[in-house]
């Protein structure tokens, strides 16, 4: 299958091992310009913005788009990103119809997504289809998933204060222990994460101070990073969590319209609908919080889920299957569009 081979030519691009495309490298120039030659061999009009975007278009109007990103983290996966990628250059070129669009930079937080958005012109909908990177559709038993929304985050620093003071000479019920108070907040912080239907809370950092052996800690801080996939939810565990909107990332939701799309897909295939939030973000996000009719595909993830790892793992069936559903979707958008320029005209 064309598309697996693409996938293989991206992958060994730096030589490994894993994927090795970092958001402007020259590894990432040597994928976009692959994929701008598979573009031309299907007869797509290519154009490339000022961040670098590359997009390969059907035909002049707007329409309908789909694509996803070719940069990596170091030592990545085969399937996060380029997958989407050249999915989106075979549903273009077997449909006729839609624009394919590869984002630069999306691993270090959606940088030619978030650049393009600013500019536009920007699409009439947009479609992308990714790899799970986890493992819920495995569960589930299902080849691919209709994504519902992306989770928002909220980040931040947490600090507790108790006095330090002689390890040997301080009795137990004199103590104002911080490091043992921060214990406390972060067991019940995980307790209270995991009573709020899927959402995440984590403490990945923890400092003590002063620090030694012998001493008990006068000041603690610790990192919290919180996600969930709406606004109600990610509140709930700001508050929960004592860190600000500081550091915070909204949740997108994904248009109504694409999902329904997607879903008629699916189901048309014999299959049962599996809707799921996404955990990571995604370039799609970014265009459904500038107001782009925005949905996602996602891809059964093998291996346990395992995804930024050159463990990371679709079977060939799901990859074919998920590429003949983004084309049906790609024709029934783009139905859709036509109708609503046919009525206004
Ligand atoms: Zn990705």
């Amino acid at each position: 299958m064309r598309v697996l081979d693409r996938l293989d030519q991206l992958y060994a691009i730096g030589g490994g091992p894993g994927a090795n495309r970092v958001g402007y490298s020259p590894e990432e120039d040597e994928a976009h310009a692959l994929a701008s030659g598979w573009m031309e061999e299907a007869g797509l009009e290519i154009e490339v913005d000022l961040a670098g975007n590359l997009f390969g278009r059907s035909s002049s109007a707007v329409g309908i788009w789909t694509g996803s990103h070719l940069d990596s983290v170091p030592q990545g996966g085969k399937f996060d990103g380029a997958l989407g990628v050249v999915a989106a250059i075979e549903a273009v070129e077997r449909t006729g119809r839609g624009t394919v669009v590869v984002f630069r930079e999306e691993e270090r937080g959606c940088v030619g997504s978030r650049a393009f958005v600013e500019r536009g012109p920007l699409p009439d909908a947009f479609v992308e289809l990714h790899i799970e990177q986890g493992p819920r559709l495995a569960g589930a038993g299902a080849p691919v998933g209709v994504v519902t929304g992306i989770v928002g985050y909220a980040r931040g620093e947490v600090i507790v204060e108790g006095a330090a003071g002689h390890a040997g000479t301080t009795p137990m019920d004199d103590r104002d222990d911080a490091l043992v108070k921060a214990a406390r907040s972060i067991l019940r912080l995980e307790e209270e994460a995991r009573a709020i239907p899927d959402a995440v809370a984590t403490v990945g950092r923890i400092e003590a101070e002063p620090g030694g052996i012998n001493v008990i800690p006068g000041r603690v801080r610790y990192s919290v990073d919180v996600r969930a996939p709406d606004r109600e939810r990610l509140d709930r565990l700001i508050a929960l969590a004592g860190i600000d909107h500081s550091h915070a990332a909204a949740p997108a939701e994904m248009s109504p319209r694409v999902i329904g799309a997607l879903r008629e897909e699916v189901e048309a295939r014999g299959l049962s609908v599996v809707e799921l939030a996404s955990g990571a973000g995604h370039d799609a996000g970014v265009l459904a919080a500038a107001g782009v009719p925005s949905g996602m595909l996602f891809v059964r993830s093998l291996n346990g889920g395992v995804s930024h790892s050159p463990d990371e793992l679709s079977s060939d069936e799901d990859v074919a299957l998920a590429v003949d559903v983004l084309s049906a979707v790609l024709l029934r958008l783009q139905a859709d569009a036509d109708a609503a320029q046919q009525h206004l005209a």
